[in-house]
C-alpha cells in the first residue's frame, strides 16, 4: 500500500508547455558549475593503510571474509546486484489524522515545479521563487571519496560494500535523532547526480558516485522504516527528466537537476508549514540530506549551511554535520575495510555553503531572461538552498514560459 499521495498533474492554468526538441543528448559533468561537484584539494591525500588487526565489527569482518571467498556477480555498471525494497511499508501514523501526511514529491514533474514557483500550483498557494531559498535545514554528505567505495568493492566484495552503505545510513539516522530527538521529522532525501538517461545523466565522480549515493539512500529508507518519528521522501527521481524546456545554451540541465530537487524539498517544507500553522504544539521539522561521495579529499566532509539561512536552520545543519562526522569517521575506520584511515577533510570535516572549488567552466554573461550578470553572483552549493545562481536560473525559466 502506498502512502497518501496528494500531488496531481495539472495544467490547471491551461498554459501550454513549450516542448524541447527531441533526441538531444547531454554530456555529464556540467552539474559542477551549478554548485555541487567534487572537491579538489591542492595536495593528493595520503593513502595510509590500516594495520592488520585493527579491524572492528565482527559482522563486517565476516562480511569481508565472505566477499573475498566469492564475489557475487556485478552488473555492467560495476555495482553489485543487492535487491533492496523499493516500496516501503507505510507507517501507520501516515493514515491517522493526528499526524501529517506528506506528498510523494519524487513524482513531481518539471512543469508542476514551475507552477509551484509561480505561485500557481493549486496544492501550494502562496509559494514563490523565494520558496527555493532557505526553506529547511540541509546538509551535503561527502562521507568518503568515491574511490574508497570502489576499492572496498574491488578488494572485499559486494557484501562488504553493502555493509558500508548500511553503516552510513544508520549513522545518518542516528545523527538526525540526536539533533531532533523525538520531534517528527520529514527527511527530504537526495542522492546526488544521476538523472534520466537521454535527458541529462551525470554519473558523478569516478563514474560510480551516483550509484553509491543511490544505494546509500535506499538503505536510509529501509532503516528509517524503523524510526517512528522520521518520514522519508525522495526529492530525486531518475525516471523524470531534469529539463525545464529552455533552449540551449540556456537549458543548463545540471542547474535544472538541482532546481527540481529543491522544488520538491520546498514543497515538503510548504506542507510542513501548513501542518505547523494548525498544530503549533506538535510541529514537524524538515531536513534535506544530499548523499554524495567525494574526489581527492582523503577524508570525511559534510557541507553545512551558512549564515544566509535562518539561524534555526543553520544551527540544525551544523549540529547534524558535527554529530555525523564525529561518529561516522571512527565507525568507518573501525570496519577495517577502507583502503586507508579516513581523515577529517580540511582538518575539521566541515565546510559551509561556499563552493570549495572553481567550476570547470563558469556560466558567463547575462541571463537573457532575467538580465542578471551571473558572473557576479556568489558561488554557493545549491542543495544548501542559498545559491543565487539557482534562483536566477529558476527565475529565467518562469519568465521564458510566461509564468510571471
Ligand atoms: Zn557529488
Amino acid at each position: 500500500m502506498q502512502p497518501q499521495h496528494t500531488i496531481r498533474r495539472y495544467p490547471a492554468t491551461g498554459i501550454p508547455l513549450r516542448q524541447a526538441p527531441e533526441g538531444r543528448q547531454w554530456t555529464a559533468g556540467a552539474g559542477g558549475q551549478e554548485g555541487e561537484g567534487t572537491f579538489l584539494p591542492a595536495a593528493p591525500p595520503s593513502r595510509r593503510r590500516l594495520l592488520a588487526g585493527m579491524a572492528g565489527g565482527l559482522v563486517l569482518m565476516a562480511l569481508r571474509g565472505k566477499g573475498r571467498a566469492g564475489a557475487r556477480p556485478i552488473n555492467e555498471d560495476g555495482v553489485p546486484h543487492a535487491p533492496l525494497p523499493r516500496t516501503l511499508t507505510p507507517k501507520r501514523r501516515d493514515e491517522e489524522e493526528s499526524a501529517p501526511a506528506f506528498s510523494l514529491v519524487e513524482e513531481v514533474e518539471p512543469w508542476d515545479g514551475l507552477l509551484f514557483l509561480a505561485g500557481r500550483h493549486p496544492r501550494y498557494p502562496g509559494a514563490s521563487l523565494d520558496s527555493l531559498m532557505g526553506y529547511s535545514a540541509a546538509d551535503i554528505l561527502e562521507t568518503t571519496d568515491t574511490d574508497v567505495m570502489d576499492a572496498v568493492l574491488a578488494r572485499h566484495g559486494p557484501a562488504a560494500l553493502d555493509a558500508l552503505y548500511q553503516l552510513i545510513a544508520a549513522q545518518v539516522l542516528a545523527a538526525l535523532a540526536r539533533v531532533y530527538g523525538g520531534q517528527p521529522l520529514v527527511l527530504a532525501l537526495d542522492a546526488g547526480h544521476g538523472g534520466k538517461p537521454g535527458v541529462y545523466h551525470d554519473p558523478g565522480s569516478h563514474g560510480t558516485e551516483a550509484q553509491h549515493a543511490r544505494r546509500t539512500a535506499a538503505w536510509i529508507e529501509v532503516l528509517a522504516a524503523g524510526a517512528p518519528s522520521v518520514t522519508v521522501r525522495r526529492i530525486y527521481n531518475d525516471a523524470i527528466g531534469d529539463d525545464f524546456f529552455l533552449p540551449p545554451p540556456n537549458d543548463r540541465k545540471g542547474a535544472a537537476a538541482l532546481t527540481l530537487r529543491n522544488i520538491r524539498g520546498a514543497m515538503l517544507a510548504h506542507e510542513a508549514a501548513d501542518w505547523n500553522a494548525a498544530h503549533a504544539g506538535a510541529p514537524v521539522a524538515v531536513h534535506v540530506i544530499s548523499v554524495h561521495f567525494n574526489a581527492g579529499s582523503g577524508g570525511i566532509l559534510v557541507l553545512h549551511q551558512g549564515s544566509t539561512v535562518a539561524p534555526e536552520f543553520q544551527g540544525r545543519s551544523v549540529a547534524f554535520a558535527r554529530e555525523y562526522v564525529a561518529a561516522t569517521r571512527p565507525a568507518l575506520n573501525a570496519t577495517g575495510l577502507l583502503p586507508y584511515t579516513l581523515r577529517l577533510a580540511l582538518g575539521t570535516g566541515l565546510s559551509d555553503d561556499a563552493l570549495l572549488y572553481e567550476p570547470a567552466f563558469r556560466t558567463s554573461g547575462i541571463n537573457p531572461y532575467t538580465g542578471v550578470d551571473r558572473s557576479r553572483l556568489p558561488r554557493r552549493y545549491a542543495m544548501l538552498q542559498t545559491s543565487l545562481m539557482q534562483r536566477d536560473y529558476a527565475d529565467g525559466a518562469l519568465r521564458y514560459h510566461g509564468l510571471v
